[in-house]
């Protein structure tokens, strides 16, 4: 088990994660509008009414504006500190706000939430490491982008994206974390430690839009905006080859459980099923509705 972590908006327009296991779905902040959350929420087939609780990091409007619209008619908890509710303006139903600060642990819905005070130009600005069965992250919403912090008491960074964090993929095994910005590099880390492991994977000018391990921890596959999936073989990482057959940007990937296979999504609503022995599309469709679908090989796999 562990848990999945979905930046459904980033930046000015509206930071809003969905923090999920399969069965508790926690949105943290929510700077999306309430209708604009529940439309994105819908991509991942899910609803307003799904969600559990709600965990804000500051008062910034691009953080918590649709916070108020979005929990107005739903009867579940709203973690954020007592300052930033006090200098949002946000109209919230007292019933429903769970007062937090600074260093505390608190429990969101089976989730293990430490927040931690980040440098930010708020009233109490708070970032949070989220830990699940033995899974962890932190993260900090900040207009730089988003923060993958190492999980000692310092909770210091370990990687500061400038841009918006697209792809994050943990190994089969869980002992490696492969995540790119929305840029050309690929860096691997023990999932554990946090310590690279191996030199970051290259692929500019192609920008990562998707990332996946094969299930024996060989290989990785990377989507990029250009249609584009580039299998590379680890340790020492080289590439193996590219399959071309996408126009979209690849939005997922997930590579069969005997990894022969390869399946890729893109945002034109394009799938594709690769034999990986020859490199070649054995079939391909065209998804219902025009969004890009993320989506698992299986039922077991998470
Ligand atoms: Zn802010």
């Amino acid at each position: 088990m562990g848990f999945s972590f979905t930046l459904l908006g980033s930046g000015s327009t509206g930071n809003t994660t969905l923090v999920s296991d399969g069965t508790a779905h926690i949105l943290v902040d929510i700077g999306l509008s309430g209708r604009e959350t529940a439309r994105r929420l819908r991509e991942y087939g899910l609803g307003p009414e799904n969600i559990s609780a709600v965990v804000v990091s500051h008062e910034h409007g691009d953080h918590c504006r649709g916070v108020g619209p979005f929990v107005k008619n739903l009867d579940i908890p709203v973690f954020m500190t007592e300052g930033a509710l006090a200098s949002s303006g946000m109209k919230l139903d007292p019933r429903k706000h769970r007062p937090i600060s600074a260093g505390e642990r608190f429990d969101v819905c089976g989730f293990d939430f430490t927040s931690f005070s980040v440098p930010h130009d708020a009233v109490d600005p708070l970032g949070f490491v989220i830990e699940k069965d033995g899974a962890r992250i932190a993260t900090v919403g900040t207009n730089d982008g988003l923060l993958l912090c190492s999980l000692t008491d310092e909770a210091e960074p370990l990687r500061k994206t400038n841009r918006m964090m697209k792809s994050l993929a943990f190994s089969r095994d869980g002992r490696r974390l492969a995540l790119s910005s929305n840029a050309s590099t690929v860096f691997q880390y023990d999932a554990n430690s946090l310590a690279p492991v191996s030199e970051p994977i290259d692929l500019s000018p192609n920008v990562i839009s998707s990332l996946a391990y094969s299930p024996d921890n060989q290989f990785i596959a990377i989507g990029d905006r250009n249609s584009n999936i580039h299998l590379w073989r680890l340790e020492p990482a080289q590439p193996v080859t590219t399959l071309v057959g996408h126009q979209g940007p690849i939005s997922d990937l997930d590579f069969s459980l005997d990894g022969q296979k390869l399946a890729s999504a893109s945002e034109d609503s394009h799938v594709y099923l690769w034999d990986l022995k020859d490199g070649k599309a054995t079939r391909s469709g065209v998804l219902p509705g025009e969004l890009p679908l993320v989506w698992r090989w299986g039922s077991s796999s998470g």
